[in-house]
């Protein structure tokens, strides 16, 4: 089976040359996939592995702009349409610089088993562009994300493909992205795009999701071994929408956060994190974490090393992806980490996973730990299917239930496979097996 697995994956990396980031997804599932194939020589058969390493669908599409000086600018866009066996394609745009076809496909094929594991049904993608949101103003920013549904639009829809927000995609984008959709088809298609605001079709806790989520699965995690997250020393990466609210929520069930960055360096704040002060600057400024530095005594700022290195019994991956390496990986180990939790996407190698894994530490990877995120925006798609809205409470409940689901899904099926504790596996089995049993009942599609 492994020579199988070996095979496939040199097809992939031969289909798809230079896309670094898709090779390292599908290697890591495929790490995990011996001994579900043995004990199911039917996907081998049916060819399981090589039609889900091949999008449905892949689109990718010119995005003329005109900036504030009136200069024609050019981005390329993409959408991937990876998987629509469990449901439409489901997931979210990123707009950043870094944004490529392997990129894009990497965070598809990682969405297809995350919106598997979340037992609802959505099947996965992934889009977004290489426009960089960061110095451009309102304006710039609508034109572009105009520009970019003008051609998304014909490939959009609440029973074919749900886009939602990414790294550089929020509310202020995705009520232009869904301003543009509606002028252009002249529906008030609420179910076509997720993450939206809570006047026009959103669904409350959908922003705050992803890092609830996150720190929802942490605390499982730590009641494995009969811990608790109070009191305890969390670091985490990023300031974003992710970071925010896993910081928020962590605070709320009693922990103390320490640290936080951005791509320009990382804050030690030993006080713990005021988070109004952080949510000032980053989300009313759009500003960097150095400035929170600037406005608070007990915090500093530093460009030396990583916020890795600040010790602490919990670590929260909130930025992006490969960003804890072994060197990472070996500081949590000696500072004492107990638990990592993945709140953003592939954000530690596969190198530091075994560090990490070898030091016997709880690592939740990312498709299970910040699957809260796109199960909140199928609540949104449920809630907008009904004409309803729901309360805080009750979604924030839901929310819970089903990453205590995710969780217990992991743990059970990681015992099945005797591999006790381990995340990874359990995550990628877990979510693979659903995805590939469909695929076989609906035949060769
Ligand atoms: N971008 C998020 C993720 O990585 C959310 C996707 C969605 O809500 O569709 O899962």
């Amino acid at each position: 089976m492994e020579t199988q697995l070996e095979n496939v994956l040199a097809d992939v990396q031969r289909r798809n040359p230079g896309e670094t980031e898709f090779h390292q997804a599908v290697r890591e599932v495929f790490d995990s996939l011996g001994p579900v194939l043995r004990k199911h020589p039917q996907y081998v058969d049916a060819a399981v592995l090589e039609r889900m390493c091949e999008p449905e669908r892949q689109i990718i599409f010119r995005v003329p702009w005109v900036d504030d000086a009136g200069q024609v600018r050019i981005n390329r866009g993409f959408r991937v349409e990876f998987s629509s066996v469990l449901g439409p394609y489901k997931g979210g745009l990123r707009f950043h610089p870094s944004v490529y076809l392997g990129i894009v496909k990497f965070l598809g094929f990682e969405q297809v088993f995350k919106n598997s594991l979340t037992g609802m049904p959505l099947g996965g993608g992934k889009g977004g562009s290489d426009f960089d949101p960061r110095g451009r103003t309102d304006g710039e920013v609508m034109r572009f994300c105009q520009s970019f549904m003008t051609e998304l639009h014909r490939h959009l829809g609440e029973h074919t493909d749900v886009p939602a927000g990414d790294t550089g995609v929020g509310g202020r984008e995705i009520g232009y992205l869904f301003g543009q959709y509606k002028r252009i088809t002249n529906r008030y298609e609420s179910g076509v795009l997720t993450g939206k605001g809570l006047t026009w079709g959103g669904s409350l806790v959908r922003t705050e999701a992803t890092g609830y989520g996150t720190v929802f699965f942490a605390q499982h995690m730590l009641a494995t071994r009969g811990l608790e997250l109070d009191g305890r020393r969390v670091i985490v990466s990023g300031s974003g929408n992710v970071a925010v609210h896993a910081i928020a929520k962590a605070q709320q069930l009693g922990a103390r956060v320490v640290a936080f960055s951005d791509s320009s360096g990382y804050v030690v704040d030993e006080r713990g994190v005021d988070l109004e002060l952080l949510r000032q600057i980053k989300e009313l400024e759009r500003g960097r974490v150095s400035d929170y530095a600037e406005r608070r005594a007990s915090a500093r700022f530093s460009t030396e090393g990583s916020v890795w290195q600040v010790p602490a019994e919990v670590a929260l991956p909130c930025a992006t992806q490969n960003e804890i390496t072994v060197e990472a990986a070996r500081s949590l180990v000696s500072n004492g980490v107990l638990a990592v939790a993945e709140g953003a996407n592939m954000p530690t190698t596969p190198q530091a996973v075994a560090v990490l894994q070898g030091a016997g530490i709880l690592f939740g990877p990312g498709k299970a730990a910040n699957a809260g995120g796109v199960a909140t925006s199928a609540l949104e798609m449920q809630q907008n299917a009904t004409r309803d809205s729901w309360t805080f409470e009750y979604t924030e409940e839901r929310l819970a239930v089903t990453m205590a689901d995710i969780h217990d899904r992991c743990v059970t099926t990681a015992e099945e496979y005797e591999a006790p504790g381990n995340y990874v596996l359990g995550a990628n089995i877990a979510g693979f097996t659903k995805v590939a049993d469909a695929m076989i009942a609906l035949g060769v599609v």
